[in-house]
């Protein structure tokens, strides 16, 4: 038995970000457990990555960061249907879900509309 602390629990984190649809802030709460033993500085660990102890303390800062990064959503969501914003003008499509744009100009006109610009 190597000498030292286990730490184990439950952490919460509150998380900030925003949803990669609508842009919208999201905040979340975020439980991680954490199971990690801390040894005693000096002790002979058995693994050369084992958390160390610092004098008393227990530095748990790493420890969360790591957990946290594995457990974020890689695309978050401000929720799982999110509608996301209009191509055209970037209006919040969850709050206006009838949000239509006039039907796009019919391509044929395009040529005509070619001549009526004057020769560059
Ligand atoms: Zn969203
Ligand atoms: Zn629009």
């Amino acid at each position: 038995m190597v000498e030292g602390v286990l730490v184990s629990g439950t952490a919460t984190v509150a998380l900030r970000g925003e949803c990669v649809r609508c842009l919208t802030e999201i905040s979340d709460e975020l439980e991680i457990d954490v199971q990690e033993l801390f040894v005693y500085p000096g002790s002979e660990a058995t693994e050369d990555e084992a958390s160390r102890l610092e004098g008393d303390l227990i530095d748990l800062e790493p420890l969360l960061r790591d957990e946290v990064v594995l457990d974020l959503p890689f695309q978050p969501l401000c929720r799982e249907d999110c509608a996301g914003l209009c191509t055209v003008c970037g209006a919040d499509l969850n709050a206006d879900p009838q949000h239509d744009h006039e039907a796009p100009t019919d391509s044929r006109w395009d040529k005509l509309r070619g001549l009526e610009a004057p020769n560059a």
